[in-house]
């Protein structure tokens, strides 16, 4: 994995000190000269990483930063402003713009190299969840980066950890201005603490009393409930090498004390921030993985996931020594209802059809909608006979009770046909199974509809 960062700065002399650095840490190395240049070359997806001197002299650091943060097209490219500005009020203009991070000229070799790999590793994993949620953009599901360029980074839930009241009676205040805040000063319990509470944010200060901060944050990493918040290390200003380890073990962002307010409350928000749009990235793929194998009409599963599926359930069937039973189902006349009652009518026999499938079928049988009115049910450990026993007993279900249409205002009769097989031979192709039972459908359709014919293997 060789990310390809970018150097901005006016200055050669600077490019070429970073570029060599990198370079020497296996990384791919573009440069600019100026601010206009950088925007292009962000346009074009061209780099993973940015780092951005302030001072140039088209558009500065600061500028360039928002205008990379506020597209969403490249929002989500971490920006690392290098300056030589370092009071607190510089770094809070940089996190406002919505860098990710601040380094300070001269940049320590370990300290540029440690932050450029925690946020590459952080990039890739964005990158892939991007391109996973991309399915469903194509399906319509809103834009995760339009919500993200909007969001303030206010009203987190965040969990701070530390034990010295001097210090969280001061911290917690400032973030209580902008989040919901607890304060866990037993670092003991913080782990717990973090697991039961659906937090935004970990605060952790790494100089507590008989307790490693960092054993801390990675049991946070580990735990698969906390494994995705992002946390903030709180650290004294002469430990270095403590910082670079939590770095390491996926602490996300530190600051040192003594610890400035506005620069506190700036970073907390750049986290939060992360953090909503990698779970809104999450849930799309979630979303879009659901609507992939899912019917939207009947919330059974769709065709193309059973088809996927049968092949496994047919093999497992067949090491185990053990039956499975098809059910091929058919509406009958289901055309007649859409034309006498209107296609709403058809509907919504189709979505109560599928309650009562459900309801005639176990657990581990697979339903799933085939076509318009053709339906298909694989089951499991089942033979020709109680496949019979559960056919009749679904066809009965359907015949048995009218079936409310037009909101309810009428009912009508409903019936279906169903054709049954069986895979008992080892090694037979699901497709001669699907086969027979749309070849006992055909029979019972043509032998008056409402009924069930099964075919033997
Ligand atoms: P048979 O008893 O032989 O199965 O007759 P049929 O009328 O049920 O079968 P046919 O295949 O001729 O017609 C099926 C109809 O189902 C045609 C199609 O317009 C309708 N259909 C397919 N999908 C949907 C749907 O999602 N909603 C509605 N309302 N109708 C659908
Ligand atoms: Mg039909
Ligand atoms: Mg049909």
């Amino acid at each position: 994995m060789s990310a390809r960062i970018l150097v901005v700065d006016d200055v050669p002399a600077n490019v070429k000190l970073l570029e060599a650095r990198l370079s020497a840490e296996y990384f791919d190395v573009l440069t600019a000269s100026n601010g206009t240049e950088a925007l292009q070359i962000c346009a074009r997806a061209e780099c993973d990483i940015i780092l951005l001197d302030v001072m140039m002299p088209d558009i500065d650091g600061f500028e360039v930063c928002r205008r990379l943060k506020s597209n969403p097209a490249t929002h989500f490219i971490p920006v690392v402003i290098v300056t030589a500005l370092d009071s607190p009020a510089d770094r809070v203009r940089g996190l406002e713009a919505g860098a990710d991070d601040f380094l300070t000229k001269p940049v320590s070799d370990v300290v540029l190299i440690a932050r450029v790999r925690s946020l590459t590793r952080l990039k890739m994993m964005t990158d892939e969840l991007r391109m996973r949620a991309l399915t469903s953009l194509e399906i319509g599901v809103q834009a995760p980066e339009r919500s993200a360029v909007a969001d303030t980074g206010k009203g987190g839930r965040v969990l701070l950890v530390d034990d010295r009241p001097s210090s969280y009676e001061r911290l917690a205040p400032v973030l209580s201005t902008e989040h919901t805040v607890d304060v866990e000063a037993n670092p003991a319990d913080a782990l717990f603490h973090a697991a039961d509470g659906n937090y935004d944010l970990l605060i952790v200060s790494l100089g507590l009393d008989n307790f490693d901060g960092l054993r801390l944050c990675s049991q946070v990493r580990s735990l698969e409930r906390t494994r995705q918040v992002p946390i903030l290390a709180i650290a004294d200003a002469d430990n270095n090498a403590r910082l670079l380890r939590g770095l390491e073990i996926g602490v996300n962002d530190y600051l040192l004390r003594p610890v400035d307010k506005n620069e506190l409350l700036a970073r907390a928000r750049t986290q939060i921030r992360k953090r909503r749009y990698t779970d809104h990235l999450r849930d799309n793929v979630q979303n879009s993985i659901e609507m992939a194998i899912t019917d939207a009409l009947t919330g059974l599963h769709n065709r193309r996931y059973m088809e996927s599926h049968l092949g496994t359930l047919a093999e497992q069937a067949a090491a185990r020594g053990k039956p499975l039973a098809l059910m091929m189902l058919d509406i009958d006349f289901f055309k007649s209802i859409n034309d006498n009652y209107g296609h709403d009518a058809g509907d919504d026999v189709l979505r109560e059809f599928a309650v009562r499938l459900r309801k005639s079928i176990r657990g581990i049988d697979l339903a799933c909608r085939y076509g318009g009115e053709e339906f298909v049910i694989v089951m499991p450990e089942t033979d020709l006979h109680v496949a019979g026993l559960v056919a009749e007993r679904l066809r009965r279900s359907i015949a048995g009770e009218t079936f409310a249409i037009n909101k309810g205002t009428k009912r009508i009769e409903v019936t279906i046909s169903i054709g049954l097989s069986t895979l008992e031979l080892k090694g037979e192709a699901v497709a001669d199974v699907l086969k027979r039972a749309d070849t006992a459908l055909y029979r019972a359709k043509h032998d008056g509809r409402n009924r069930v014919v099964a075919t033997a293997a």
